[in-house]
């Protein structure tokens, strides 16, 4: 019997990355946890005081300040690294700084001799995908950014407040950009089996209704910036999520998860990373989900692309 190792290398422990390192540690999800990031101090300090906490995780694991180095017998690369939103300010407003942050990022890992998976969590994520991409070398499928998978869960929770469905038995998928462009798919949601549509067409014990929609996507599409406003940023909520996308791949999950995937065709979209139900399993991305969905969300995926490859063409110009 072969056991490996499970190894981790998460670059950037800012609150985002100590959001994912906290999560996976929780989850008993990896053996060693390497912490990179130009603040060499504070990498130092959050890995001995997880250590302090290991004893209490479901499993062992060594958490340390490492160094790109480490990144070479790692089965994944977890990118956090870049400059946060302030308040009021968009994702896609940072794409100048954090695009050149993540080059020169993957540059050091790819030296290491790193032959695992990438996971990009830095905003904008799906630029930064196409970016981490093309400066990795790294076949399309290994390269994930998170996505639309924190959009996907607001949305879930959004529902189960509104239904009083438990949000495991809902199904619902936010598209396209991590960002104000994204797209639900309502005609893909289900509610324990049944399609939300017929929830509503049914009129469910009232519970919910076409016009509860338009409130439920704006509440999805600007819950960061309502967190931003009060706390600063955010952390907990995509530390869960990258931590979802992380066992998918490390146990070969054959998971569904709107992730960041490269698109070849799919859904008549081509050249573009961007948020997407998909297979993942230890290949990275499987292969992308086509549902059946309506021309008018087929529309809004299409505009929320072009916004991306259009914000995407201003860096790789530069
Ligand atoms: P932060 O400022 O708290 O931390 C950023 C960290 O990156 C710092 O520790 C900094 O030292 C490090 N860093 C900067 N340049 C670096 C470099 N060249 N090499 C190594 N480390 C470097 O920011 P945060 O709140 O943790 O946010 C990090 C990123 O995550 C932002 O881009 C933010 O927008 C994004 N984010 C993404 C999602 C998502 O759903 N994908 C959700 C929330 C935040």
């Amino acid at each position: 019997m072969t056991v490996t190792k499970r190894k981790i290398a998460l670059v950037g422990v800012g609150s985002v990355g100590m959001g994912c390192a906290y999560s996976i540690l929780n989850q008993g999800l990896t053996d060693e946890l390497a912490l990179i990031d130009v603040a060499g101090d504070k990498a130092d300090g959050e890995a001995r005081d997880l250590m302090d906490g290991v004893t209490f995780a479901p499993e062992n694991c060594k958490v340390y300040h490492g160094d790109y180095s480490d990144c070479k017998d790692a089965q994944m690369v977890v990118i956090t690294a870049g400059v946060a939103q302030k308040p009021g300010q968009t994702r896609l407003e940072l794409v100048g700084v954090n695009s050149k942050i993540m080059r020169t990022i993957v540059k050091d890992v790819m030296a290491s001799g790193f032959d695992g998976n990438l996971v990009i969590v830095s905003n904008p994520v799906d630029v930064l995908t196409y970016v981490a991409w093309e400066e990795s070398g790294l076949p399309k499928n290994r390269v994930i950014g998170t996505g639309t998978s924190l959009d996907s869960t607001r949305l879930r929770m959004q529902l189960s407040n509104k239904t009083g469905v438990d949000p495991h038995d809902i199904s619902a998928y936010i598209v396209g950009e991590h960002g104000d462009s994204e797209q639900p798919l309502w005609s893909q949601a289900t509610i324990g089996g049944k399609p939300l549509m017929d929830w509503i067409a049914d009129g469910d014990e009232g519970v919910i209704k076409k016009e509860d929609l338009e409130d439920i996507r704006k509440n999805v599409r600007d819950a960061a910036y309502y967190i931003i406003d009060r706390k600063k940023m955010t952390n907990w909520g995509i530390g869960l999520s990258t931590a979802r996308v992380v066992r998918a791949i490390l146990e070969d999950e054959h998971a569904i998860l709107p992730v960041s995937a490269y698109f070849n065709g799919e859904y008549g979209l081509n050249d573009i990373f961007t948020g997407i139900p998909t297979i993942v399993g230890e290949n990275g991305v499987e292969r992308i989900v086509e549902m059946h969905i309506t021309d008018e969300e087929k529309a809004g995926l299409h505009k929320s692309a072009a916004e991306l490859k259009e914000v995407l063409d201003s860096v790789r110009n530069n």
